[in-house]
This record gives C-alpha cells, sequence and structure tokens, in this order.
C-alpha cells in the first residue's frame, strides 16, 4: 500500500504486517494518552447522511509538529459513522477496530479501548514526513472503509486540547456506561448462543475470547450485543456465533458448545473451559484485559488491579505490569485471570470460586470505581493498598474484619463449601519455633511466579523435621524452594 498512500500524501506505510509493532521510549516522538494524561476513542452513529462530512478529519488542539519532543499529550478520536446496514449497536463493534486498523500505521503503536487507549508515534514516522495527527486520521478513515464497506460516510474529530479532552471524555463516559447497563438484564441461559471474537488472535494465536451476556469481553469493549451485532453485519469478520451446546456446570459456566469452540480456536491447545471461574479451567487472557485477577496462594483468595491504577504495588509485592505479563499470551493460567471492568457486576462473577467471598483485596481506585457492585456485606471486608502492605498484613486484616476465607468460603449460588478456610493454620503458625520463624523461602511456582514468601506463611507445624510445608487446595508445581537459616 505504500505508493498509494504516497500518492494520497501520507508518509507511512499501511500494512497489517505493523500489527503488534511496539514504539520504545528511545524511539519515541510523543505518547498520546496513556498513564498520564486522559484519553478515549468513541464511535457515534449519525442517521442522517448530510450530516456527516465524509473523510474530512478535524483537530481541536496543538498539533504533531507544534508538540514538545518526548511529551505527553491529551488525546480524543471521535468518528462519526453513516451507512444503510449501520445501527446503534454497531458503534462498539467498529470503535473496537480502531485498535487494529490504526494499529496498520507504521510508526504509530495503539494500545488498549475506550478511555483507556495508550498511543505514541515513533521520531523515525516523524522523519519520513509524519506532520500531522490530520493524516493519521486520514489513514484510518481510509482503512476503516476498506475493511468495513457498509459503512458509507465516516468523519473524525481528533482532540489534543486536555480540558477539551477531560470535558468530551465525561460525555464518552456516559454513553460507555449506557451500552453497559444494557447487558445487565440478559442472562447466559436466555440465550442458545454465545459469540467468539479472534481479533486478538494476530498477537495471541491460542487465545479463546467467548462474549456472553454474563461475561463481557476482558478487553470490556464487546458486549454479548456488541458482538451479535458484529456478526450479523460482517459474517467473515472476528465475531461468529457458538452454539451453546449442553451445560456442564451451571454454576462454573462450562457448556460443551463452547469446549468445541476452545479446540477449534486454539489450535486444540485447550478443550474446556469455564466462563466463571477462576481457578478451574479459566478463561484464556490475551493482553488486552482490562482488569488482571491474581489468587494468592497463602490466604486462599483473590486480588484485582487494573490497567492505569494509580497504585504502584499489590500485597504479593507486583504491580500490574508484571501481573499483566503473568496473565497474556492467549493462555489459560490458571492463577491469574484478565476481565473487563463490567464483569465486575455480573450476577456470575467468579461463580465457581465462591464470587465476591473469594476477593480478599483490590486496589484502591478500582475498588471505588466499582463500589455499587460490591455486596453490601463485603465492602468493609475487601482490603486495599491503604490498609494493608503485604501478606502478613492482609492476613491480619482478614482475621479482623473475619472475611470468609478465614474460616472457609461457602458458596452463595448452591451453598457448596468451596474453601476450608486457614483459621486453624493460622493459630498453629504462631506457635512455630523462632529459628525457622526468621526463614525465607523463594517459591518458584505457577501462582504467582516466583513470589517470595515469609516460610512461615506456609507452615503447619509439624513433628520430627522441624519443619512442614503444607500447600491446601493449590494446583502448584515447585521448582525451587531456598530456606535459609540466619546466622548469629
Ligand atoms: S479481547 Fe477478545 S473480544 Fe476484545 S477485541 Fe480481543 S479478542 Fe475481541
Amino acid at each position: 500500500m505504500g505508493e498509494a498512500n504516497a500518492e494520497e500524501g501520507l508518509p507511512f506505510d499501511l500494512n497489517p504486517m505493523y500489527e503488534g509493532e511496539r514504539v520504545r521510549k528511545t524511539n519515541m516522538y510523543v505518547e498520546l494518552g496513556g498513564q498520564d494524561k486522559p484519553g478515549f476513542e468513541l464511535v457515534l452513529f449519525e442517521p442522517d447522511s448530510e450530516k456527516v462530512k465524509d473523510d474530512e478529519v478535524s483537530l481541536i488542539g496543538p498539533d504533531l509538529d507544534e508538540m514538545e519532543e518526548g511529551g505527553s499529550y491529551a488525546y480524543a478520536m471521535i468518528y462519526t459513522v453513516y451507512g444503510e446496514q449501520i445501527e446503534k449497536d454497531l458503534e462498539a463493534v467498529i470503535e473496537r477496530r480502531n485498535h487494529e486498523y490504526q494499529s496498520y500505521i507504521q510508526g504509530y503503536m495503539h494500545l488498549n479501548q475506550r478511555s483507556e487507549i495508550w498511543v505514541r508515534i515513533s521520531t523515525d514516522a516523524m522523519k519520513k514526513g509524519l506532520k500531522s495527527l490530520k493524516q493519521i486520521g486520514k489513514a484510518t478513515i481510509k482503512l476503516f472503509k476498506a475493511e468495513l464497506p457498509f459503512i458509507e460516510k465516516m468523519e473524525a474529530t481528533f482532540i489534543t486540547d486536555e480540558a477539551e479532552v477531560e470535558k468530551r471524555l465525561e460525555e464518552a463516559n456516559k454513553i460507555y456506561e449506557a451500552r453497559d447497563l444494557k447487558t445487565r438484564g440478559l442472562h447466559d441461559e436466555d440465550v442458545d448462543e454465545f459469540y467468539q471474537c479472534s481479533l486478538c488472535q494476530s498477537f495471541a494465536p491460542t487465545n479463546v475470547c467467548v462474549v456472553a451476556p454474563d461475561r463481557i469481553a476482558l478487553c470490556g469493549a464487546m458486549s454479548w450485543f456488541d458482538s451479535r451485532a458484529a456478526a450479523r453485519v460482517d459474517p467473515e469478520g472476528p465475531n461468529a456465533p457458538i452454539p451453546k451446546g449442553e451445560c456442564i456446570d451451571p454454576v462454573g459456566g462450562e457448556y460443551s458448545g463452547v469446549n468445541e469452540a476452545a479446540v477449534r480456536l486454539s489450535g486444540g491447545e485447550y478443550d474446556s473451559i469455564k466462563l466463571h471461574s477462576f481457578l478451574e479451567k479459566p478463561h484464556t487472557s490475551c493482553g488486552c484485559f482490562e482488569v488482571a485477577g491474581f489468587y494468592i496462594p497463602e490466604l486462599d483468595g483473590v486480588g484485582w488491579v487494573h490497567r492505569g491504577s494509580k497504585v504502584s504495588e499489590t500485597p504479593i509485592g507486583l504491580p500490574f505490569s508484571t501481573i499483566a505479563g503473568s496473565v497474556g499470551g492467549g493462555k489459560q493460567v490458571k492463577g491469574f485471570l484478565g476481565i473487563g471492568i463490567q464483569y465486575f457486576y455480573s450476577s456470575k462473577f467468579i461463580q465457581a470460586d465462591g464470587s465476591w467471598r473469594r476477593v480478599i483485596w483490590m486496589a484502591s481506585d478500582l475498588k471505588e470505581r466499582v463500589a455499587d457492585a460490591i455486596p453490601e456485606d463485603m465492602k468493609d471486608k475487601i482490603a486495599t493498598e491503604k490498609e494493608v502492605k503485604d501478606i502478613e498484613s492482609l492476613r491480619e486484616f482478614l482475621i479482623k474484619v473475619d472475611h470468609p476465607v478465614v474460616k472457609g468460603v461457602v458458596r452463595e449460588v448452591d451453598g457448596v463449601q468451596v474453601t476450608d478456610g486457614w483459621a486453624t493454620a493460622a493459630e498453629e503458625v504462631a506457635v512455630i519455633p523462632a529459628a525457622v520463624d526468621e526463614g525465607v523461602a523463594t517459591i518458584q511456582t505457577g501462582v504467582p511466579v516466583g513470589v517470595e514468601v515469609p516460610v512461615t506463611s506456609l507452615l503447619t507445624g509439624g513433628t520430627g523435621s522441624p519443619i512442614v510445608i503444607t500447600l491446601k487446595d493449590a494446583n502448584i508445581r515447585i521448582g525451587k524452594i531456598i530456606v535459609k537459616k540466619k546466622s548469629k
């Protein structure tokens, strides 16, 4: 597409081979959105064809050649679309493709979605003649219309003025919320089909993305309604129906149709997936999840941190970026799970594992954001970085608030006890001899990898050998344990 682009005044290549291209800090001209500045992308359907100025791109705020090299700027991309076949349900579908098509632009890195977008433009692209975000807008519209022929007219408004982005972001958030609310009244048992999405298989080839009424896509951008609309209008595209088949486990959300899709989509890597399970046959996670969940084996509970969280460390000593590395890649990783934020509002939220009764820690900014999803009786029992700093202080907090994991979690949905609790073990730990108390174990496990845990947190006491390590209800591969005795 290079020569055609030159004719149209676009000084860069447009090619799917650039998907997955990263712009590192050393080759970065500017950063747009991301952690430091507000940003969002939004597609709006306009039913009146006359109101859409086809192929027009306008910019509010400084353009690329007016920006300071190495700087961070606010960024909003608002597209208005018209087409005979387009309906409101398709807005989110078209919006999600912005990530894919902008990833075809050489020297332009686009990550995430909605109000989490993170864009970088390379210095190489600027040296090759990129001057204006309007060139990016023109290229994006060209790609949209080439790939989705049902878009008859498309107009783009890009904004880099920070105050304007902030103002429009409030409106965008209301639109995202209205879309999310639409799915809350519909449940898995009300439909015959779920939907697959293979959009992220370009970088996570074994990823099996299943979108169900009670489980929004882990990127947060595709609900069941959106996926259905996408499959109807673009049957050759990444979204297609998955007949549910037989229900194998109503609590965990296991269906024969989903299992067949898992085999097909993962190339035989996975043969079963439970939609509402954290620890057993969990859903795979590509790299787009809005929130990363991590199992804390010492306390038999789950913690959550989201992309863009201001919280730098979790009680297991790892930031979001490190945890994200364990979650992603299109793998089914027991002990880690990527989800969309709206999944917290699902009545089937990790229900196989005890739902909210299994949640022991959340980043405070995430807990605030989804406060209305948390059952009243659990609100004060879930710790944040404000109350605890590590596993030990988290343990003390959980005992103090009488969190269900302490005595054992009973599933609300069917009354089944899913964990035994560790109150007794905790009491025994308190009488472990001082020499052992000072030991440190370096444990290499699947959950979480390479975390240093005080050996006392794994002990239940014992006879004969001074150390007995009991790992309960855990699927753990131990590669190495180092026990150090403190020298006198
Ligand atoms: S995370 Fe899943 S639903 Fe979202 S774009 Fe990727 S494959 Fe599609």
